[in-house]
């Protein structure tokens, strides 16, 4: 048997496991292909209340989590030495899986070229609605280039709080908790206190979960209902070099750092993040799938310090589907406006994806407003932009919920892969096959 068939396999035991969740998400294709949006307004309507419902109580759950998963995380490891080893571990591993996944996104787009010819499949229905935002867009990255770096920095991380703000609040919860492990024993009530916070949404996790079939079946059927399959006979070349693109990362990538770098069996992880996998193509958030993915890798066996620690930085910085989607996606104007790609210019288009990815929030459409800065060096004229944008939003959901299965799968990869080299990863809670709930 084919190794991806094996890995096809170990997944599908794992959705047998959460099969109301997986019967949730095939029943939601089915509703969204046989009741279009255009045609039963009313059912995407109720449908979209459930969704956006279900969307909404776990995004209650990932701020107190965030932050107390890594006040936690940060003062489990303790020393600084630790820190800094683990720390860079994670950069390293992060750094690799995305350099691979532009490296082959380049690859694939020069082989298959999805933008020779595509330009008479535009839209000028979607070039009107789309014009508003890709100015914004553009204009936004390039007057604001020095900005967006300035605003990871946190002037008043209150602010950031309250406006959910993901990387600013990680950046100071980081080194509030490195400022918590100096002082010492004065700071073990605080920590204290973030232990009790994170077993209480853990457990409210637990209570999400059970709606999980009911809100990845309306999340599924609403994108379905309005992106509709014609979709695929469009620009059938883009997504196909986007699905091959993926597909290598998540099938060869993956279980190939695995093997390299862990003695982890990718079937067995596979299985076990099967449910993460699941929400994350339904939300097509990482962040608001973090919960979940916490929950599936700590009840499998990746201890509570790796776990707290390199799961939610991963879920915001770690986006390699979304760097494979960016750099296919600017390849693929390029070519559809006869630019020619010097391999200096794939060089810059893949250097900036990663950088672009990994300023990405872990919400949905994310990726779609950052390709704004990888697309400002390839010399598109402002229509061009506008037409190119156009293209890639008649895709764009379909295309965001399998980039974000990517996202959240190697965050997990490589929190396994280090949970491993650190002798933290229990082997035989990674081989048990009930549901998570449970465990
Ligand atoms: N939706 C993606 C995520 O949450 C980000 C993006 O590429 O838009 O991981």
């Amino acid at each position: 048997m084919g190794f991806h068939m094996q890995v096809m396999i170990a997944i599908l035991l794992g959705f047998k496991r959460n099969w109301h969740i997986f019967a949730g998400l095939v029943f939601g294709v089915l509703v969204g292909i046989f009741f279009p949006k255009t045609m039963y307004a009313e059912v995407y309507k109720i449908l979209d209340f459930i969704g956006q419902g279900f969307i909404n109580i776990i995004q209650m759950v990932v701020l107190p989590l965030v932050i107390s998963a890594i006040i936690i995380g940060i003062s489990n490891i303790g020393d600084s030495r630790q820190l800094s080893k683990l720390g860079g571990k994670m950069l390293i591993y992060y750094g690799i899986i995305t350099c691979l996944a532009v490296s082959i996104a380049s690859v694939i787009a020069i082989i298959l070229q999805p933008g020779i010819n595509a330009q008479n499949l535009v839209n000028p229905d979607i070039i009107k609605d789309t014009q508003g935002f890709v100015q914004d867009a553009i204009k936004f990255q390039q007057e604001n280039l020095a900005q967006i770096f300035l605003d990871i920095i946190p002037k008043n991380p209150f602010n950031a709080l309250a406006e959910g703000k993901m990387i600013p609040i990680i950046l100071f919860v980081t080194l509030f908790s490195i400022a918590l492990t100096k002082a010492g024993e004065i700071s073990r009530p605080l920590v204290s206190f973030f232990e009790s916070i994170f077993a209480a949404t853990m457990k409210v996790t637990d209570w999400i979960m059970y709606l999980a079939a009911p809100g990845i079946f309306a999340l599924t059927a609403t994108s379905v209902s309005s992106f509709g399959l014609g979709v695929f006979n469009d620009i059938a070349q883009y997504v196909t070099a986007i699905m091959l693109a993926l597909g290598i990362q998540f099938f060869f990538v993956y279980p190939m750092m695995l093997k390299i770098f862990s003695k982890v069996p990718v079937l067995k992880l596979y299985s076990a993040v099967s449910e993460a996998m699941m929400v994350a193509f339904g939300t097509a958030s990482s962040s608001a799938t973090l919960p979940l993915t916490i929950t599936c890798c700590e009840k499998r066996g990746i201890s509570n310090r790796v776990c707290s620690f390199v799961l939610p930085l991963g879920a915001t910085l770690n986006m390699d589907g979304t760097a494979i989607v960016q750099t296919i996606a600017v390849i693929f104007l390029a070519q559809m406006y006869g630019i020619t790609l010097t391999p200096l210019l794939i060089a810059e288009i893949a250097f900036l994806a990663i950088i672009a990815s990994s300023t990405s929030a872990g919400i949905p459409g994310a990726g779609l407003i950052t390709i704004a800065l990888v697309l400002n060096g390839i010399g598109l004229t402002p229509e061009q932009l506008v037409e190119g944008f156009a293209l890639l939003f008649t895709l764009e959901r379909f295309v965001d919920m399998l980039r974000t299965v990517c996202n959240v799968t190697s965050d997990t990869v490589v929190a396994a892969i280090i949970a491993d080299n650190e002798g933290e990863l229990n082997y035989e809670l990674l081989g048990d096959n009930s549901p998570v709930q449970k465990a």
